[in-house]
């Protein structure tokens, strides 16, 4: 046949083709409603033919927004995987190339061989790398790309046969991309893949861990519990890390604990095992105990994932995880409220120095969270919202910043008085808190919570100011 002839000319073996790609949609975990819509892409390889007689238009290209790391490379794996057709990828970042015209060529070879062995699937790893609006770029480099592009949009547009090869593309940026690449026909669906929830991270955990000699009484949620943020890939990488540390302990199974270690790793790096005294050692836990029992108090930062005294090479002694409100907390949509409470709890270092060891016998071990309470002041009374600043009239006026950082002061002040009365009220539960520490270093946040429980957490009355 024709096909054949034309095979038989073609000795020069595919570059883009991704040998044995054997990954199944149970192979990628957390995923939610979105795997749906995967399944509908699958089905369109597997029941094209349905679809055209129906007058059902094809999608040329199917755009994975995401951050890295949560799967979209995986999920166009188990897109191919299932469909039971090739898997054809390149990242965006090898198109573009200083010699004019390369880049150009390499998605036309890409595609003509992704015709060749289709059905296929064509994947595009960092789309926006290629993709990204012209114009943006000036200079020759830019000219280049803009060759690769059209050449991109050539071949998305080139299909008789729609439906036998479909790309697939992730990016981060879906919002700078070129205008032309989302228009219908071409990349005209998005499937947006969000980093994964607690429930998501527990399962990630267990798809990784199906091929480990995992303990029976491994706990799941206590890990998933201390790595809100992450993403698929550092999860799996804990696994990894976890197995690991079994190996050189010459043990033959994962416990809680190793996934407990390799996630601090993951998120704090190396261990320091450098020897320490008793003395250091509870030092080290009044410190970050006294962060946890201020954090309790207050709704947005009650929620303590981990508290750890395991010190980490070249970083910090110890570590208090609260999780927090990512959208008050690092796009700037704090209440007056909780950023006072963010600066108590920055404060309570401090002040458990003060209350256990006294005032001569202070040390700075706080150094750092002290730092982070002052700025945090400031940011409060430069932005206006003690009630002395109110507004936001006659505010840059020179002389009045002495003003504003009296006034910072004062907030520090009052804020500090509050962490030692919550401390001063909550003494019973420090002790216990510090005990634990010192004998465990670390506290997952169930044996946390049971400490509070047990013990009680006493607020304060919140200060007028
Ligand atoms: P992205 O393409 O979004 O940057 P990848 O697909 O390359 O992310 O993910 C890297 C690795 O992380 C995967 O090969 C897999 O081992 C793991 N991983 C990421 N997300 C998931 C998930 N949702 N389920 C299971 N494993 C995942």
């Amino acid at each position: 046949s024709g096909a054949r002839v034309r095979r038989a000319h073609n000795k020069r073996l595919p570059q883009y083709l991704e040998r044995g790609v054997d990954v199944k949609f149970s192979d990628v975990a957390g995923l939610g409603k979105i795997r749906l819509e995967l399944e509908e892409i699958v089905k369109f390889f597997t029941h094209g033919e349905m679809y055209r007689r129906r007058g059902v238009k094809i999608p040329g290209g199917i755009l994975l927004c995401g951050p890295p790391g949560v799967g979209k490379t995986l999920l166009a794996k188990a897109v191919a995987g299932e469909a039971g057709v090739n898997f054809f990828s390149i990242s965006a970042s090898q198109f573009v190339e200083i010699y004019v015209g390369v880049g150009a060529s390499r998605v036309r070879a890409l595609y003509q061989e992704a015709r060749e062995n289709a059905p296929s699937v064509v994947f595009i790893d960092e789309l926006d790398a290629v993709g990204r609006e012209r114009g943006l770029i000036k200079g020759s480099g830019g000219q280049e790309r803009d060759a690769t592009l059209n050449q991109l949009l050539v071949s998305l547009d080139g299909f008789e046969g729609r439906g036998e090869v479909i790309t697939i593309a992730s990016t981060n940026r879906p919002d700078i991309l070129d205008p032309a690449l989302v228009r219908p026909g071409r990349f005209d669906r998005k499937i947006y893949i969000p980093k994964p929830g607690l429930i998501g991270r527990i399962e990630i955990l267990k798809v990784h861990a199906r091929k480990k000699p995992m303990a029976e009484d491994v706990d799941y949620m206590a890990i998933a519990s201390m790595t809100d943020g992450m993403v698929g890939a550092e999860l799996a990488n804990i696994v990894e890390v976890a197995a690991i540390n079994m190996m050189r302990d010459g043990r033959t199974e994962i416990t809680t604990d190793d996934l407990l270690q390799a996630a601090q790793m993951e998120e704090r790096g190396m261990l320091d095992r450098k020897e320490r005294s008793l003395d250091t050692w509870k030092q080290v836990a009044i410190n970050e105990a006294a962060m946890a029992v201020v954090a309790v108090n207050y709704p947005d930062l009650k929620n303590i994932e981990f508290v750890t005294i395991a010190p980490r090479a070249g970083r910090e002694l110890g570590y208090v995880r609260m999780k927090m409100d990512p959208i008050k907390f690092k796009e700037g949509m704090l209440t007056r409220q909780s950023l006072l409470d963010h600066i108590t709890v920055q404060l309570a270092p401090r002040a458990a120095d003060e209350l256990w060891f006294g005032e001569d016998q202070l040390s700075t071990i706080w150094a750092e969270t002290a730092d982070n309470a002052r700025s945090a002041a400031r940011t409060y009374v430069l932005g206006g919202l003690s009630e002395k600043h109110h507004g936001l009239s006659n505010f840059w006026v020179a002389d009045r910043l002495n003003d504003l950082d009296t006034e910072a002061l004062q907030i520090v002040n009052m804020c500090y008085e509050r962490a030692k009365e919550i401390l001063r009220k909550n003494r019973k539960l420090m002790d216990a808190v510090v005990d634990e520490l010192v004998q465990k270093k670390s506290l997952t946040k169930q044996e946390f919570c049971s400490l509070v429980e047990l013990h009680g957490s006493i607020k304060p009355m919140p200060p007028s100011i």
